[in-house]
């Protein structure tokens, strides 16, 4: 016999535009305002697992763009802190908006550019790297960062892989390469639409 509490809680018909928002990170993509910089759904929940959102955490996002990965991090544990860093206005007002409609005003944003803006943060328990990565930010970041905070960089470009590669030399950790391709219409038919492929790189102090 099936018990009763097995059976589905929600049974009504949901509102037109009602979405579901998890606490789990890989939000849809068009649930943020975006200009297209972002980092995708799929990227963005392997992220947010290798930076292990907990109680009270602070988030340093280095190069946050329209905020997805500060706003999953904060959506990922209660009291979850984050701070991002990102030198263009038109971006930090999108994650500003995007942390206020998912429900985490508290996103404290920071006008500037790694590693110079780096400067009197509080230390990190975690780091984000999604743009603007260089051995003098990463030093920065990587001497804040608290014991076993975690530290995840993405690279896009064959000039921010080449940096990437590079101080992975040095330091160690973990390289992965992220795929991801999605079903598309073609014609009347489907094909395989790549996105870009990532580099993503990560360390535990
Ligand atoms: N993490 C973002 C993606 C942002 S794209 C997201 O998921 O939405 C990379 C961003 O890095 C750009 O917005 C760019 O303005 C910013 N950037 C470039 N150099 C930087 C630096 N030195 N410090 C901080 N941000 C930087």
């Amino acid at each position: 016999e099936v018990p009763a509490f097995n059976t589905l809680a929600v049974d009504c018909v949901a509102a037109p535009g009602a979405a579901l928002l998890p606490r789990v990170p890989g939000l849809a993509d068009d649930l943020f305002v975006s200009d297209g910089t972002m980092t995708k759904r799929e990227v963005r929940a392997v992220t947010l697992a290798k930076l292990m959102p907990m109680r009270g955490a602070l988030l340093w996002d280095i190069g946050t763009g329209c905020g997805s990965v500060a706003v999953e991090w904060m959506r990922g544990a209660r009291y979850a802190r984050a701070v991002g860093i990102e030198p263009r206005a038109d971006r930090r007002s999108m994650a500003a908006a995007n942390a206020l409609a998912l429900g985490v005003p508290g996103l404290r944003l920071v006008e500037g550019e790694a590693p110079a803006a780096l400067d009197g943060l509080e230390a990190p328990d975690a780091v984000f790297i999604g743009g603007g990565l260089s051995a003098e930010a990463f030093g920065a970041a990587w001497a804040a960062l608290k014991p076993l905070g975690r530290l995840v960089a993405n690279a896009v470009t064959i000039e921010s892989e080449q940096v990437m590669l590079a101080l992975h030399a040095r330091h160690g950790g973990e390289l992965c390469k992220i795929q991801v391709a999605r079903a598309e219409a073609v014609g009347r038919m489907s094909g395989w639409k790549p996105a870009m492929p990532v580099t993503q790189w990560s360390l535990v102090k």
